[in-house]
């Protein structure tokens, strides 16, 4: 399936645990203000690639612990994401998703569904300036939450870890 990213970074040890590759995908909608990415926001901006051919670069790749998709919203590209995520948990990789959406709001949309389900953890909320904090682990601001997926879809509520 086709994608729209960004850029691809093979060897990111600031987007979760371990060493990550991490995609970040082009097009946002939440105009966060102060966001550390303004160049992911148009939705025409960045290339396109397939994920077959991303899935490539990850298996080669043997020292990755695990992958994550940043932005720009990944979460506009779903089910395209959730392919990839599904090959890349194959490899024997986690799956880190950072989202500007909140757990509540993708649990009720359908369309979003497909990532959230290949997600192992989300990293969810808009970057907020005034809550910017450099303290914290993986996150940009105190507003934003580390969520365990599979432990959050089976209690139907959010469920915050650490990593
Ligand atoms: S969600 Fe992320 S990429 Fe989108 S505007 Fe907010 S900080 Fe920027």
């Amino acid at each position: 399936m086709k994608i729209r990213i960004a850029d691809i970074i093979n060897d990111s040890i600031v987007d979760g645990p371990g060493l990550r590759l991490t995609v970040f995908v082009q097009g946002c909608p939440h105009k966060c203000r102060g966001c550390h990415n303004p160049g992911t926001h148009s939705l025409d901006g960045g290339k396109i690639m397939d994920t077959d051919e991303i899935a490539e670069i990850i298996k080669k790749n043997i020292l990755l612990d695990g992958v994550t998709f940043s932005g720009g919203e990944p979460f506009l590209q779903s089910e395209a994401l959730a392919k990839l995520a599904q090959d890349v948990k194959k490899m024997g990789l986690n799956v880190i998703t950072y989202t500007g959406f909140l757990f509540e709001d993708l649990i009720k949309d359908k369309s979003k569904m497909p990532l959230l389900l290949a997600s192992d953890y989300i990293i969810d909320g808009r970057f907020e300036q005034d809550k910017k904090s450099l303290e914290l682990n993986f996150r940009g601001s105190s507003n934003q939450r580390i969520i365990d997926v599979k432990k959050s879809i089976a209690e139907n509520k959010a469920i915050q870890t650490e990593l």
